[in-house]
């Protein structure tokens, strides 16, 4: 999801006199949208690190297919909530992320195989 964009928009779009940033409902999606992403980079280092040793990383990659996937479902509606109206319009691309971002939950291993892996490797 394009934190550049967002950032754009935050700094930009104004309503009420201000950037629509400096309002705390927008800023702290933005804020959440960033600890997901900086979570999720850190999955992904974890379970890459664990590869290039040449150790188990099935737990680990099931781990990160998931946070990374329904961490970008859940940014991407944020996206859309904060471009408002224009974030549901086809033309642009912010509608386009979200049905990529649900999408991503479901290929490579839906959200429910990951965590029946991560319940077994729990041994549950
Ligand atoms: C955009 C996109 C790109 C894709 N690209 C590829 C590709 O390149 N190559 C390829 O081979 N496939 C690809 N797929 C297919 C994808 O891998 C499958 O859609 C996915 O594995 C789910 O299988 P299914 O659609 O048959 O759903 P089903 O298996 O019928 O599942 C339906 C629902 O039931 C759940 N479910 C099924 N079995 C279980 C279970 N045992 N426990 C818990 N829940 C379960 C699933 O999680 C899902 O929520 C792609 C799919 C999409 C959406």
């Amino acid at each position: 999801m394009s934190v550049q964009w967002n950032d754009c928009l935050r700094q930009a779009r104004k309503q009420f006199g201000q950037t629509i940033g400096k309002f705390e409902a927008i800023s702290h999606k933005i804020a959440d949208m960033k600890v997901q992403l900086e979570a999720a980079r850190l999955l992904v280092y974890k379970a890459a690190s664990l590869l290039e040793k040449k150790k188990t990383v099935s737990l680990d990659a099931a781990m990160a297919k998931l946070f990374v996937s329904e961490s970008l479902l859940k940014t991407a509606l944020h996206s859309v909530q904060i471009h408002g109206g224009y974030g549901y319009m086809v033309d642009y691309d912010v509608e386009r992320a979200l049905r990529d971002s649900v999408a991503s939950t479901i290929y490579s291993g839906t959200s429910e195989m990951q965590r029946n892996i991560i319940a077994r490797w729990l041994g549950l």
